[in-house]
C-alpha cells in the first residue's frame, strides 16, 4: 500500500467508523465465537507476496469482526466502560498519522507541553488542589506500580534501586480486601512480595471501606515486629462493587506513621468532574499520589491514565535514568515525562484529551455521568421490586450488584444461570463478582452513547430471562 492509496482507504475508514458506531445496537454485545475459531481462520504462515488492502479488509470483516466484543456498544454494562468518543478517536488518528515518540521534551515539545496543560485542566476538572502535578500513564496499573516503587525507595532511604532488597527490613504496604489486582502485581514486580501486602479488614457499612482502627493496629503490630511500613493504597470506587475507603481517615493515620499514600480511583475518579460526587474521595488532597482513568468513563479511549503526584521529585528520584543517548543538552528546565513512568516510550496521548474536553466541554461530560448515575439508580430500584431478585449492594455512582434467588434454588447456581443466559442472548452484557461469599451480577451504566432506552432494555432482558428460568 502506498500513500497514494491512503485517501481512498482513509475515507473508507471514516465511513465504516460512523456506520459501526451507529449500528452497534444491531450486534450482540459480547462476541459469540468459540475458543479457537479466529485462530483457525488465520493462515499458519505469513504471505510471501504483497496482497491488496481490499482483500485484507474483506478478511477483516469476515474473520475478525465476529470475534469482537463491542465495548462501545450502548448496552455494554460489564466490567467498567472503556469509552471512545468520536472526538478522541479523531485525535488519536491524528496522533497515529504523525506517530511521534514523545519520551523527551525535545522529541516533540508540543506533546510534552500539551500534556502539562491537559493535566492542569483535568486537575481543575476533578477539583484537586494545585499542589498536585500530573502525568499521563498508559494504565492505572502502571501508575500504581510507579507509586509502589516510590513507596519502596522512600522507605529504603532511596537505596532499593542501587542495592536491591536483600538484607533490608520487610517493607509493608496496606490496602483493603476490595483493592484491585493491579496492586498485587505492583507489589510482586517491585520485589516487595505478596506476603507484605497487608489486606486490612473492612469496617461494617455499605461502602465496604477499610477499618481505620484496624489500619493503625496493623501498622503498630508491624513496627513492633521490626518491619518497615512503607505505604498505603486507598480505593475510591473499587472494581467489585465500588467500595470507597475513608481517604481522609486513612491518610491521617498513614501520615502519622510517615507512609506514602496512593489513591486508586481508576473508575470513579472521572465522576469527580461533578462536585456532588467528590465526598466519595474526601481527603484526597492529603494523598501523595492519585490515579484515575479518563480511558474508562470519560471518553478518551485506552490508553490514558491520569496520575497526580504531590512530589514529582520523589517519583523521578525513583524512576529517572539518564544514559548519554537520552540527555537533552541545552534544554534545561524542561520536563521529560519518560522520567515519570516505567516505560520509556510514550505516545502523544494528551491530544485526545484536548479534543475531548473541547468537543464536549466539562458540562457535556458532567451531564453524561449524571445521567449514568441516575439511570443506574432507578434501574436498581426497579429490579429491587422484582420477585426473587435481591439487590446485594446499593448503587455506588453507577454500579450495583444483585443476585437471583428463586424459591428452592441454590442462589449461586441460579445467578450463574441467569448471567450465562443473558450474555448468550447478546442484547446486553454483564459480568459477575463476589461480595463476601455471595456470587453476584454487577451492573454498571457508563457507555458514552448509552440512553435511558438502553437501560430499559436491560430491565426487560433481565426480567424476561429470569422469568424463563423460573418457569423452567
Ligand atoms: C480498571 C481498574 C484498574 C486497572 O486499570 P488499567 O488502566 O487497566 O491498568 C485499577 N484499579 C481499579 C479500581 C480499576 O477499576
Amino acid at each position: 500500500m502506498l500513500w497514494s492509496d491512503f485517501p481512498k482507504w482513509g475515507h473508507w475508514l471514516a465511513d465504516w467508523a460512523a456506520r459501526y458506531h451507529t449500528g452497534l445496537r444491531d450486534r450482540p454485545v459480547r462476541a459469540q465465537v468459540q475458543p479457537g475459531e479466529t485462530l483457525a481462520a488465520l493462515p499458519a504462515t505469513p504471505p510471501e507476496a504483497p496482497q491488496p488492502i481490499a482483500q485484507v479488509i474483506e478478511d477483516f470483516e469476515r474473520i475478525v469482526m465476529p470475534g469482537i466484543t463491542h465495548w462501545q456498544h450502548p448496552r455494554f454494562f460489564a466490567y467498567f466502560p472503556s469509552n471512545a468518543s468520536p472526538a478522541a478517536i479523531l485525535a488519536d488518528q491524528i496522533a497515529t498519522v504523525m506517530a511521534p515518540q514523545c519520551m523527551l521534551w525535545q522529541t516533540s515539545p508540543a506533546a510534552t507541553e500539551m500534556e502539562t496543560r491537559m493535566m492542569e485542566w483535568l486537575r481543575h476538572a476533578v477539583g484537586l488542589p494545585e499542589t498536585f502535578a500530573g502525568v499521563i500513564q498508559d494504565s492505572a496499573s502502571s501508575a500504581t506500580l510507579a507509586a509502589v516503587l516510590t513507596m519502596r525507595e522512600r522507605a529504603l532511604n532511596w537505596q532499593g534501586n542501587a542495592a536491591g532488597l536483600s538484607g533490608q527490613p520487610r517493607l509493608r504496604i496496606y490496602c483493603s480486601p476490595e483493592a484491585h489486582s493491579s496492586i498485587d502485581r505492583a507489589i510482586w514486580v517491585a520485589g516487595i512480595g505478596q506476603e507484605n501486602l497487608v489486606r486490612v479488614p473492612l469496617a461494617p457499612g455499605p461502602m465496604r471501606a477499610m477499618c481505620p482502627n484496624a489500619l493503625a493496629a496493623a501498622i503498630e503490630a508491624d513496627l513492633a515486629a521490626g518491619h518497615r511500613p512503607a505505604g498505603l493504597i486507598a480505593c475510591t470506587g473499587a472494581t467489585g462493587m465500588g467500595a470507597c475507603d475513608d481517604v481522609a481517615a486513612l491518610c491521617a493515620i498513614a501520615q502519622r506513621f510517615g507512609l506514602y499514600t496512593h489513591v486508586d480511583a481508576a473508575w470513579a475518579g472521572s465522576a469527580m468532574i461533578c462536585p456532588e460526587f467528590r465526598s466519595l474521595w474526601a481527603g484526597v488532597e492529603m494523598a501523595d499520589s492519585v490515579v484515575f482513568n479518563p480511558h474508562k468513563w470519560l471518553g478518551t479511549q485506552f490508553d490514558l491514565s491520569a496520575h497526580f503526584i504531590r512530589s514529582p521529585a520523589d517519583l523521578t528520584r525513583t524512576l529517572a535514568i539518564q544514559p548519554e543517548y537520552l540527555k537533552t543538552h541545552g534544554a534545561d528546565g524542561v520536563i521529560n515525562y519518560s522520567e515519570w513512568s516505567v516505560p520509556l516510550g510514550r505516545r502523544f496521548r494528551a491530544l485526545k484529551l484536548w479534543f475531548l474536553l473541547r468537543a464536549y466541554g466539562l458540562e457535556g461530560l458532567r451531564q453524561m455521568i449524571r445521567n449514568h448515575v441516575a439511570w443506574a439508580q432507578s434501574l436498581a430500584q426497579r429490579l429491587q421490586a422484582v420477585p426473587d431478585i435481591e439487590l446485594v449492594t446499593q448503587p455506588i455512582l453507577s454500579l450495583f450488584t444483585f443476585r437471583f434467588c428463586p424459591a428452592g434454588a441454590n442462589p449461586e447456581a441460579a445467578t450463574l444461570d441467569l448471567i450465562t443466559q443473558i450474555n448468550n442472548d447478546g442484547r446486553i452484557y454483564l459480568t459477575q463478582t463476589r461480595v463476601d461469599d455471595r456470587f453476584v451480577i454487577r451492573f454498571q451504566a457508563g457507555q458514552f452513547d448509552c440512553t435511558q432506552a438502553d437501560i430499559n432494555t436491560a430491565y426487560d432482558v433481565i426480567t424476561e430471562i429470569a422469568d424463563k428460568i423460573r418457569k423452567g
